[in-house]
């Protein structure tokens, strides 16, 4: 009876060992994983982690709300992935593989660490939509000014760094008061939500549309000579006009007016602002509907 007693012992004070053991590894991957509020860097730090005690191959980290998709090591034959959520909130999802096949317990070893991994990601996903909300504009959901000046003084340090060329369209639509003034202003906030969409499908990447304010635009495009400006402004004001928008009823087309400057080795951001935008204002006197080009 004596010797069951401490048979039971010892195996209790193993599975103290063993938690403990668990506990501290989790402590460890918390602390880490406080580092940061990056996704790519959380993963990172996670995979490392947790190398030891589930050895994979590759990582895949896939996030559509914020369109990342992060690979690291090489792909393999076996898999396992967690659509990472909590509270209703997505986090993403995880993959690991590796050439074996994942046991059972290791999967279950996996989920409790990933207990670690969700509020640290948590936290991450509030804090990114907070930097995302202070540089976009609510209505047409293109970037704000705020980040259109960030973006301007770090690119034109950058060309400058660089040799790069570097040109700014300024896009004001014709008339637009008229259009709030004969269908309403909601006619006249879908027309620039709409404006704004097909600004970003008509150049590279969403990042290069921004709100100046109002009813005008500016498109920021590195590495983009006058020439190249020329013709992508070309295509945006013909894009523009070739659009229609439905509004209950009505049917509606916009057309707007581009000025388009480049940078020039004296150049300031203000100055080059300054530049397209009397540009644009040319383009207004001769007429509108039409591209003007500051020399
Ligand atoms: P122009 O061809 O000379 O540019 O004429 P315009 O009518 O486009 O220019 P104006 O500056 O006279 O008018 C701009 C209008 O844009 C006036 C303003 O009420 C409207 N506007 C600015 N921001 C918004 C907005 O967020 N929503 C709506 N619906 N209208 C806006
Ligand atoms: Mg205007
Ligand atoms: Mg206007």
């Amino acid at each position: 009876m004596k010797e069951k007693a401490a048979g039971l012992a010892v195996v209790s004070n193993k599975t103290f060992e063993a938690s403990t053991a668990v506990n501290l590894h989790h402590y460890d991957i918390s602390s880490a994983l406080q580092t940061t509020l990056e996704f790519n860097e959380l993963i990172g730090i996670f995979c490392n982690k947790i190398q030891h005690t589930i050895p994979h191959n590759g990582v895949e980290y896939y996030n559509e709300e914020f369109d990342l998709a992060f690979k690291r090591g090489v792909m393999a034959r076996h898999s396992c992935s967690y659509a990472l959520k909590v509270e209703e909130q997505q986090l993403g999802e995880l993959k690991l593989t590796r050439s074996n096949r994942f046991s059972k317990e290791e999967l279950k070893m996996l989920e409790s660490l990933l207990c670690c991994l969700i509020y640290p990601l948590r936290n991450a996903t509030l804090f990114q939509q907070a930097l995302k909300m202070a540089f976009t504009d609510p209505l047409t959901k293109a970037n704000n000014r705020t980040a259109f000046n960030d973006t301007l003084l770090r690119e034109i340090k950058r060309a400058h760094r660089g040799g790069q060329h570097l040109s700014l369209i300024f896009v004001d639509v014709d008339n637009f008061k008229s259009i709030n003034d004969d269908y309403g202003h909601g006619c006249g906030d879908l027309a620039l939500a709409s404006l704004a969409a097909w600004l970003k499908d008509s150049v590279r990447g969403s990042d290069a549309v921004f709100r100046y304010g109002g009813e005008e635009f500016v498109i920021l495009l590195g590495d983009t000579d006058i020439d190249g400006a020329t013709l992508i402004a070309e295509r945006i004001r013909a894009d523009i006009e070739s659009h229609t928008i439905a509004y209950g009823m009505d049917v509606l087309n916009l057309t707007a007016s581009l000025g388009i400057a480049t940078l020039k080795g004296s150049d300031s951001a203000d100055s080059l602002i300054k530049r397209a935008d009397a540009a644009m204002y040319e383009a207004k006197r001769q007429g509108r509907n039409r591209v003007e080009i500051s020399y």
